[in-house]
């Protein structure tokens, strides 16, 4: 239970309704703050949400989460969302006729025992270099030198080339969206202590089964309203313009309305421009330009119901898409079949007739047959999905040096990459953080 806000208890704006602004707006509500929340698109959810575009009502890109989502999982629970909604089944990495590594539906640190003694395509000293590098890491307490790169991490530990190809590289490209010579191994380290290293329902995979919007989002909105919370969409906010020791903000479709403390929720490039005015944050501001951005292309392929993968969620190493998903396994439609490429590459360059074909063959080779041609197809390439998460890359905290001024998002400093759990995480965070600055 919680404490109903007052008319005098201190007003929140919060700008984004991504799943950072959205939890933040939840839990101020909880402890009994007056929150409005802003968001410029018609839809909530951001990075995460539904896209309705040349007959097809998807989300923006395919999105797993995994047992571990420990917050977003509480989150979820609070708002009323039940846990049907997903398609959970144990980690289950199979790249057809080539490898396939399973976890056990057993405690740790057996889950991974007992899948490896199962696992296909894999010899035994590949199965014993698997459990020497969880021990490397466990030997460090998952605590590795800010510097150092994935790929380093896995020629320091002796990764065998196949289980590099089969299991480290994808795993870190799947979760840091970040290629393994460029990616952070202390990130990628605290990735693996609380999914395969933590047992089998940590890394468990959770598919959803509803739209990325109507996952949390919308549930979240509704909870608001039934509490007080206001949630405004397709209202930007250009300006946040301090007012004595409140704010007003541009774009507030109540006119003159002020608030205690603002969240900025939205992605740091666009928090860099609302930030950008004030003095204070000069150095802020920096840290937001000097993230860099890496892409996720998704591309959905609408068969006949005919077509179905052999498993919910396919690999291919090496492939031009990493992992394909097939939506009428988890609640979409049968024969749709969602191929996801991940981080920069030469795809980009491609004409997009072109990459869609390409895609359409490989899935052919994946699953050594030729398929129906495709009733439709849509493509969506979200050029800045997540940041690159390089090592020893600067995130801001949830507080700034202005005061009053907070930020929530996927990119504020944590233990994770940019991911819905990181975003949840931040946007509790920076709840916790407001409601002790006003009690304290
Ligand atoms: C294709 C793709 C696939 C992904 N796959 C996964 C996955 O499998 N698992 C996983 O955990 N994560 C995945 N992610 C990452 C995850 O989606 C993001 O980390 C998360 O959604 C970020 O949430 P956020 O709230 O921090 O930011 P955002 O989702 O970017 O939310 C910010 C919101 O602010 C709004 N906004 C911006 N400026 C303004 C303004 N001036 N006024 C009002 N509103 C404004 C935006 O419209 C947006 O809705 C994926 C991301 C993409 C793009």
């Amino acid at each position: 239970m919680f404490q109903r806000a007052g008319p005098n208890a201190p007003n929140v704006g919060i700008v984004g309704g991504g799943y950072a602004g959205l939890a933040c707006a939840v839990e101020l509500v909880r402890k009994g703050l007056r929150v409005a929340l802003f968001e410029s698109g018609r839809v909530l959810g951001g990075r995460a949400r539904i896209v309705e575009k040349d007959d097809f009502v998807v989300d923006n890109g395919q999105h797993l989460l995994l047992g571990a989502y420990a917050e977003t999982l509480r989150l979820l629970r609070i708002v009323g969302v039940k846990p049907s909604v997903f398609d959970a089944r144990p980690l289950d990495l199979y790249y057809p006729g080539e490898f396939r590594l399973r976890a056990a539906a057993l405690p740790a640190p057996l889950h991974l025992a007992v899948g490896l003694l199962r696992a296909e395509g894999m010899d035994w000293s590949e199965r014993r270099a698997c459990l020497r590098f969880i021990q490397h890491l466990k030997a460090q307490r998952f605590r590795l030198p800010v510097q150092l790169t994935v790929s380093q991490l896995l020629d320091n530990a002796a990764q065998p080339a196949r289980l590099r190809r089969f299991l480290w590289e994808p795993l870190c490209v799947a979760a840091l969206n970040t290629p393994a010579d460029e990616a952070s191994a202390r990130v990628f380290a605290t990735v693996l202590r609380d999914t395969l290293a933590a047992g089998a329902s940590a890394s468990e995979l959770l598919i959803p089964k509803v739209d990325l919007s109507e996952l949390f989002p919308v549930p979240a909105a509704r909870w608001l309203g039934r509490n007080r919370g206001q949630v405004y969409t397709t209202e930007a906010i250009s300006r946040i313009v301090p007012d004595g020791a409140r704010y007003q903000l541009e774009g507030d479709p109540v006119a003159a309305r002020r608030f205690d403390h603002v969240v900025v929720a939205t992605a740091p490039y666009h928090a860099a421009p609302l930030l950008a005015p004030f003095d204070a944050l000069a150095p802020l501001v920096d840290t937001l330009n000097a993230l860099r951005h890496e892409p996720i292309l998704t591309t959905y392929l609408q068969y006949d119901a005919s077509v179905r993968l052999p498993a919910p969620m396919i690999g291919h190493a090496g492939g031009l898409a990493e992992w394909y998903f097939d939506r009428g396994q988890t609640g979409g439609p049968a024969g749709l079949i969602a191929a996801v490429i991940s981080a920069t590459g030469p795809h980009l360059a491609l004409p997009r007739r072109e990459l869609e074909l390409a895609i359409h063959n490989a899935l052919e080779t994946v699953l050594d047959r030729r398929l129906p041609t495709p009733d439709g197809i849509l493509t969506i390439t979200e050029k800045r999905a997540t940041f690159a998460c390089r090592p020893g890359i600067k995130r801001p905290s949830v507080s700034t040096a202005q005061r009053g001024l907070w930020l929530a998002g996927d990119y504020v400093d944590g233990p994770y990459p940019a991911t819905l759990e990181g975003a949840v995480r931040a946007g509790t965070r920076c709840a916790a953080a407001i409601a002790q600055a006003t009690t304290g």
